[in-house]
């Protein structure tokens, strides 16, 4: 519950503030500025936007970092709502809230998510980088039986994760309308299981979860390092499974590759099936711009405009979508055409982000793998020269082909100072002079990073 809405809205003008700072003053201008702070309550920030379309814009780029910034200050937020204030777009709204919790309504809709009606199997563009996790998705939906259990979908962060459960979701409501089915983030799993523990109703609480007939639970790495969360899971999702119920689960890396959460825990979830979406190829990028450019309404999009999307935005699909949206929405508003100049105008930042190849994650993966340890260990706090000195040359490999700052490498890695990953810069630096094999080390694997 909010106190003092003075405090609120200053709060806001400060996350206002950290958004123009990070998003630079175009972006700011043209998608923050005019946001309207509604409020503070239950740990919900309500922010509305003037028009349906600003508010999906908002929602799909912006929402997580404002509410980062919001938690950063308040740590009792957790979620952020977008309105419209068109009376239109509230309609529209309320369309949209409807709670995946169960098609009976027997769990309380505040433990369910909202179900995006977007991500559903037919919108969902396969590949070969996703096809496995799609085929497996698919099958959990379409199963009498539980196929395999749990379903574990694992990969970098706009690759289709979220869309896939959501799609399940919405295929199981639909075919099976009496199964109860529940989705939420392990971020609001949290969350209300700390609710529960305050209020002291836990029992209410484990019942909800063990009455289900499908729980997905997304972004499970959330829960590492948090032990009486992790542990309250485990139960659920014992109960569970041991009841043949379905539960799909998903992560940003694979269950052997979580740091922070138990062996036990993490064998157990490689018991049913773990499948990875791998980064996009250009095929898929450009299947998918194909099918966005079907859905929308508004400007031509040319065959030459796709395709340089297609190549040149490569980081993930959310980002893809992103350009698309963009380009569309300033060829819109402006009534002209889409011209491959206008593109490259209006996603400059996008453009240069995309030009830096190499993330920090990718360099951990690359390193890890050459000198043979696993992604875990390359992150953990051991300190075995076997396991140290690769660490520091992944650290020195961030510095020299990211453009991240020291604090933003040493959150990479396990959340270490700046000042450590600063030390791993200049002894590889020394050594490298000295020590022809390192030398040799690190010459091969930025070959290997640049592909
Ligand atoms: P993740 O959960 O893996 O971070 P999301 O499921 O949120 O990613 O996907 C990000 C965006 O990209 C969503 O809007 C989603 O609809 C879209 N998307 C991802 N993969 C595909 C695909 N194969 N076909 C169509 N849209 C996709
Ligand atoms: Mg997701």
């Amino acid at each position: 519950m909010s106190v003092g809405g003075n405090v609120d809205h200053e709060l806001w003008a400060k996350v206002q503030e950290y958004l123009r700072a990070e998003f630079g003053k175009d972006a700011y201008d043209s998608w923050l500025k005019n946001l309207e702070f509604k409020g503070l309550e239950g740990g919900t920030v309500t922010i509305s936007a003037r028009t349906p379309f600003i508010r999906d814009w908002v929602r799909r780029h912006y929402a997580s970092r404002i509410k980062d910034f919001f938690s950063r200050s308040n740590d009792e937020v957790y979620a952020v709502e977008l309105v419209s204030s068109k009376s239109k777009a509230a309609a529209e709204d309320a369309a949209e809230n409807i709670s995946v919790a169960s098609s009976s309504d027997v769990i309380e809709d505040s433990f369910g998510a909202k179900l995006d009606p977007r991500y559903v199997f037919d919108t969902f563009v396969v590949g070969k980088s996703n096809e496995l996790a799609y085929a497996a998705a698919l099958r959990v939906a379409e199963s009498k039986e539980v196929p395999f259990n749990p379903l574990f979908l694992h990969g970098g962060v706009g690759l289709g994760k979220t869309h896939l459960m959501h799609a399940i979701a919405a295929e199981v409501r639909r075919k099976h309308p009496e199964r109860k089915v529940m989705y939420m983030s392990a971020e609001k799993f949290m969350y209300e299981f700390i609710s529960a523990l305050r209020f002291k109703d836990s029992v209410a609480f484990k019942k909800q979860f063990r009455n289900v007939d499908l729980l997905m639970i997304d972004d499970v790495q959330f829960i590492a390092n948090k032990n009486s969360t992790q542990e309250e899971f485990f139960h659920t999702f014992n109960a569970l499974v041991d009841n043949r119920r379905q539960v799909v689960l998903s992560a940003d890396r694979s269950p052997t590759d979580l740091t922070g959460i138990e062996e036990r825990i993490i064998s157990r979830l490689g018991w049913g099936l773990v499948a990875d979406v791998h980064p996009t190829d250009y095929e898929l990028r450009y299947g998918i711009l194909q099918s966005k450019r079907e859905q929308l309404s508004g400007p031509e999009i040319s065959e030459e405009i796709i395709e340089f999307l297609a190549k040149r935005i490569t980081s993930n699909v959310r980002e893809l979508e992103g350009a698309l949206n963009r380009v569309v929405a300033y060829a819109d508003l402006v009534g002209r055409p889409v011209t491959l100049e206008m593109a490259r105008d209006v996603l400059q930042d996008l453009l240069r982000a995309n030009d830096r190849k190499v993330t920090i994650d990718e360099i951990q993966r690359q390193v890890a793998e050459y000198y043979n340890l696993r992604l875990a260990e390359l992150l953990s706090a051991r300190r075995a020269r076997n396991i140290a000195r690769p660490r520091q040359v992944a650290m020195y490999l961030s510095k020299q082909h990211t453009s991240r700052s020291l604090p933003e490498i040493g959150r990479k890695f396990g959340g270490r100072d700046h000042t450590t990953v600063m030390h791993a810069v200049r002894k590889v630096d020394d050594l490298r002079r000295t020590d022809s094999t390192l030398d040799e080390d690190i010459h091969r694997l930025s070959r290997l990073l640049a592909g």
